[in-house]
């Protein structure tokens, strides 16, 4: 197991509440033949940080793009919060602007300083002045610990510090929900750290995060909720503890006997 998450944290400042953010129902999928995601149901109440698990191909990335709309469900529901996913663009711009989302390669703009990186979406989607825009700018970056950085260009940062750009580039749209798809995985070992320290903050500050990742030290400290996928299913969900120690299912036990 990574030994990356080494911080103490302190749990009791995480609540919960009890305020539904994403609402998942009954929800299919298919990418034209092929049914990827099979009768999703996932409720997660605000606050919560949810880590998602499976082997590779299970699902677990179509499950979170369908939350931002970057895939499209076809059969059951998905509400973030309050909102319906449907095709009505409205929606749609609605929830994107709410939902923040970093990927295992960081899609930065390699043209873009990391300044601009961060103030594109706050200047053409929210339409904040520019002066504004770097301002909040400036303040994510302080965030994630590279200020320093601001007028350089994405190919001069190092992997660990281009993620806290990317991190910090969602966080400039005041999301109240974040997802993480493998945001550690194309990183150097000693990079992990920094980034998983920098999703360790945002829980502590009480962000909605679903990540998606195979730091299952980062699961059992920051996690409220393991949730296990397997051939586009949901086949057990527990808090870490219990996840870890007592699986239930013969699909997790033999997941976690090869990844522990
Ligand atoms: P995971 O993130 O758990 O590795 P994915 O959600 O990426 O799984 O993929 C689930 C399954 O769907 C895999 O079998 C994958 O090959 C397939 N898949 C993913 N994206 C597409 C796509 N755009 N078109 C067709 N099949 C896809
Ligand atoms: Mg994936």
């Amino acid at each position: 197991m990574s030994q990356a998450v080494e911080r103490q944290i302190d749990r009791s400042n995480m609540t919960v509440s009890d305020e539904v953010a994403i609402q998942i129902t009954n929800m299919n999928k298919w990418y034209g033949e092929f049914h990827v995601l099979r009768d999703i149901n996932l409720t997660v109440n605000r606050g919560e940080r949810i880590v998602i698990a499976g082997p590779s191909g299970s699902g677990k990335s179509t499950m979170i793009r369908c939350i931002n709309r970057l895939e499209e469900h076809q059969q059951g529901k998905i509400i973030v919060d309050g909102t319906e996913l449907t095709s009505d663009l409205k929606n749609i711009d609605k929830i994107r602007s709410e939902v923040g989302m970093c990927f295992q390669h960081f899609n930065l703009f390699p043209h873009l300083t990391i300044l601009e990186n961060c103030t594109l979406a706050p200047m053409w989607v929210r339409k904040t002045p520019k002066r504004e825009a770097e301002e909040i700018a400036m303040h994510f970056l302080e965030k994630v610990k590279i200020p320093d950085q601001a007028h350089k260009y994405p190919g001069m940062l190092s992997g660990g510090q281009q993620q806290r750009v990317a991190i910090a580039r969602s966080l400039c749209m005041k999301p109240r929900i974040m997802l993480f798809d493998e945001p550690t995985s194309a990183l150097d070992p000693e990079m992990i750290k920094e980034v998983l320290d920098t999703m360790i903050e945002l829980a502590e500050e009480g962000m909605t995060m679903l990540c998606v990742t195979h730091e299952m030290g980062f699961a059992r400290q920051v996690a409220n909720r393991v949730i296990f996928m397997d051939q586009g299913q949901i086949v057990e969900q527990n808090e870490p503890e219990e996840f870890f120690n007592n699986p239930k299912s013969e699909r997790t036990k033999l997941f976690l006997s090869q990844i522990l």
